[in-house]
């Protein structure tokens, strides 16, 4: 019986896998199968040693995603280098902490043009080739500001919020042609990302307190996710947020 999980001859790309989540995913789904393309700022030894550990073939390509420059080449690249690009996993994010009175200008920006401005180009550059081929898969790591305000983050929530409209909208104009759209919201996880959390010893005792599974999440919790909406198991599955996150949101 073929497994529907298998990820073996497909092509991911996966921006922001150096580290933290984005490298848990690029290593689930090396284990499911797929090459990687790595795609960001920095080294991505470590990842690119898992994934071959892991059997998988690697290609690393330096990007910053703050602007819409490289997206289109991020494409190119990986078609010209592994043949097509069957799974994009938008991960890259930025998340900017000050009270919403005195936020500024500059950190609206910086974090709308990353989450959200360059993953929407990134998906459409990306959507153009497996609209073309009648199939791919796109999985957007939105966040548990998707649904909730949060606090002293607010072009993080807008971004995220955002995001999750994008995958819905995605999903609506391109499900009936072969490509689905989807998104993960992670919970609280051990990255750099919430590293001020972690560091604040009482907004940290806070969360925890609140997680139903009581602990943090670590990068290796969320591959299984990604797994999943890569995989043909998921191929009647269009615009819905998963979310990972220790049962947080059923509180
Ligand atoms: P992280 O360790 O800070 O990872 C963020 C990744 O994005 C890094 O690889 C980072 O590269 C990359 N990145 C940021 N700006 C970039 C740019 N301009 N160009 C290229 N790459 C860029 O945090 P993380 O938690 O793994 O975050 C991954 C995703 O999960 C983000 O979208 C985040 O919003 C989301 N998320 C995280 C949590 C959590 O609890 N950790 C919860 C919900 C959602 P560098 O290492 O070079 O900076």
């Amino acid at each position: 019986m073929t497994n529907p999980f298998d990820l073996s001859g497909r092509i991911a790309v996966v921006t922001g896998a150096n580290t933290g989540l984005g490298q848990g995913i690029a290593l689930a789904l090396a284990q499911a199968g797929a090459a990687i393309v790595a795609v960001g700022r920095s080294a991505m030894d470590e990842t690119r040693a898992g994934v071959e550990a892991a059997g998988g073939r690697f290609h690393e390509i330096r990007a910053d995603l703050s602007t819409t420059e490289p997206l289109q080449a991020i494409v190119d690249d990986t078609v010209a280098h592994f043949g097509a690009l069957d799974i994009l996993v938008n991960n890259a994010g930025i998340i900017r902490r000050a009270d919403a009175v005195d936020f500024t200008e500059a950190d609206w920006d910086a974090v709308i043009d990353t989450n959200l401005k360059s993953a929407f180009f990134l998906s459409q550059a990306a959507g153009r080739h497996m609209l073309e081929r009648g199939r791919g898969k796109i999985v957007n790591i939105a966040s548990l500001l998707s649904f909730q305000g949060g606090i002293r983050i607010p072009s993080y929530t807008a971004s995220k919020s955002g995001l999750a409209g994008l995958t819905k909208l995605l999903a609506c104009e391109w499900a009936g042609r072969g490509v689905n759209v989807n998104a993960i919201a992670p919970g609280y996880f051990v990255t750099n990302n919430t590293q001020a959390l972690r560091e604040d010893p009482e907004r940290s005792s806070a969360i925890l307190a609140r997680i139903p599974a009581g602990r943090w999440g670590e990068p290796s919790d969320i591959g299984g996710a990604a797994v999943f909406l890569a995989s043909a198991a998921a191929d009647y599955v269009h615009g819905t947020v998963i979310a990972v996150d220790g049962g947080w949101l059923a509180r």
